[in-house]
């Protein structure tokens, strides 16, 4: 027998019992994109690898050891996709679509870096890109970042913290780096071989090292908020006010810097600890330099990518997976009369919320049988019509895993009493 082709290491197979999570999981997060406004573009999985070293920069991980990059038969040399967004800025150039215009955009699909493949990270990989070209924020920059609060919500997963920073104007940052360079280079013996290396070619990814006996060097830093200019306080302060007011919670962390050159102000991440120690699962910020660099018209932008291996791995650990094929309420209606309404409110609700997973007890059954199948669902909560309610034009609503009591709720206000059972169901878990 011939010997077996294996597949590339770092390149997965995803089999029909992984897809369903990922297939309810990228449906979700597309029904979030497009209720703000954002809109699919695609753009090739191979560039020119200049696009990548100019925008990227050439002093990254992923310019310097991380691309899939090789001559095509013409002797052009084109790279793997490493990330979306240098792909997307030159399709919005090439195309025209910056000449005064603004475009929320983003972008699905797999991403190549040649990596030390482990848990969490992989050479194909597949990211949620999200970009808004043309404004400079920071009321985009929080509508962003409450946008993506707004999909690990909907998702259920929990045990994630953003951390928030502002990296200032890139003068800014060119002072700033030479500050670190000369803290770091007193404190020469103290850095490890990882750090030494940045040293030269990199000094803020130093701040980075997740070698604990750097933390001590690494605290005593200068950090950027000393270099911010006027301007890029007053918009990360504003930034702040935002999320503040939609009762997003974030960190600052002084010590978040990317470690993508093209960055400048608004930069954030959301990491968790559940995860070992890959535990980014979005990370993003400002890009206002960007477009001109890559011969564009300036033009101010922001954007993010959402790992998606990590998220999907979220969601399983947060009980998602067993959840999603949960409704979020159960109708049990009990006798003929109570049947037609418990039909005809049914369908008012799906109106009323079209995103309401309802089951109506269907095949007839005593309240006990009914009541039993409710919960076997899995529902959040259980809507009860009888008789009596009927005759009342009210329904008993039920929370089902809280173990809060039943109220009685007029038909009219049934849609807005069953709200908070929305996609809620995780909750339980
Ligand atoms: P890290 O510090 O983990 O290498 P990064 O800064 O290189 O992350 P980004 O380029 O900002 O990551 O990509 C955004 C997100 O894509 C990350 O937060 C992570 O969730 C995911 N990601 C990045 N590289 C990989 C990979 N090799 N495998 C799986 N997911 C990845
Ligand atoms: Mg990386």
């Amino acid at each position: 027998m011939d010997a077996k082709i294996q597949a590339i290491r770092g390149m997965s197979d995803l089999l029909p019992a992984a897809t369903a999570d990922w297939s309810r999981i990228e449906g979700a997060l597309r029904a979030v994109l497009s209720g703000y406004g954002y809109r699919e573009i695609r753009v090739p999985l191979l560039e020119r690898t200049e696009l990548f070293s100019r925008s990227i920069g050439e002093v990254t991980d992923i310019v310097e050891k991380e691309m899939y990059t090789f001559d095509d038969r013409n002797g052009q040399s084109i790279t793997l996709r490493p990330e979306a967004t240098a792909g997307i800025v030159r399709a919005a150039i090439e195309n025209g679509m910056l000449r005064s215009q603004r475009h929320k955009l983003w972008c699905a699909g797999p991403m190549f870096r040649y990596e030390k493949p482990q848990k969490g990270r992989y050479r194909q990989f597949h990211q949620l890109d999200i970009e808004a070209l043309g404004y400079p924020g920071p009321d985009i920059d929080a509508e962003l970042i409450v946008m993506i609060a707004r999909m690990w919500r909907m998702l259920g997963v929990r045990d994630m913290v953003l951390q928030v920073n502002s990296l200032g104007t890139p003068q800014a940052r060119m002072r700033y780096r030479d500050d670190l360079v000369a803290y770091f280079r007193l404190r020469h013996d103290e850095l490890d071989e990882d750090s030494r290396r940045r040293l030269e070619r990199n000094p803020m990814r130093i701040l980075d090292s997740k070698n604990p006996e750097m933390r001590a060097v690494v605290a005593g830093a200068p950090t950027i908020a000393d270099y911010l200019d006027d301007a890029s306080a007053a918009h990360f302060a504003a930034l702040r006010a935002l999320l503040d007011q939609c009762a997003v919670p974030y960190e600052v962390n002084l010590r978040l810097v990317r470690g993508l050159d093209y960055y400048n102000r608004t930069v954030f991440e959301w990491v968790t600890d559940r995860l070992g120690s890959q535990g980014a699962v979005c990370a993003g910020g400002r890009y206002d330099g960007l477009v001109e660099q890559l011969g564009g018209t300036p033009t101010p932008a922001i954007g993010c990518a959402i790992g998606m291996e990590r998220l999907v791995e979220l969601y399983r650990l947060a009980g998602g997976a067993a959840a999603a094929h949960a409704p979020d309420v159960y109708v049990v209606a009990v006798g003929d009369a109570a049947m037609a309404a418990a039909m005809r409110l049914s369908e008012k609700l799906r109106d009323e919320l079209p995103r309401l997973a309802l089951e109506l007890n269907c095949g007839g059954g005593g309240f006990r049988a009914q009541m039993r199948r409710a919960d076997a669902s899995g529902a959040a909560a259980v809507v009860i019509l009888g008789e009596e309610e009927v005759a009342t034009g009210s329904a008993g609503v039920k929370p089902l895993r809280t173990g809060g009591e039943q109220t009685v709720v007029p038909f009219c206000d049934l849609a807005s009493a069953l709200m908070p059972y929305l996609a809620s169901n995780n909750d339980s878990a």
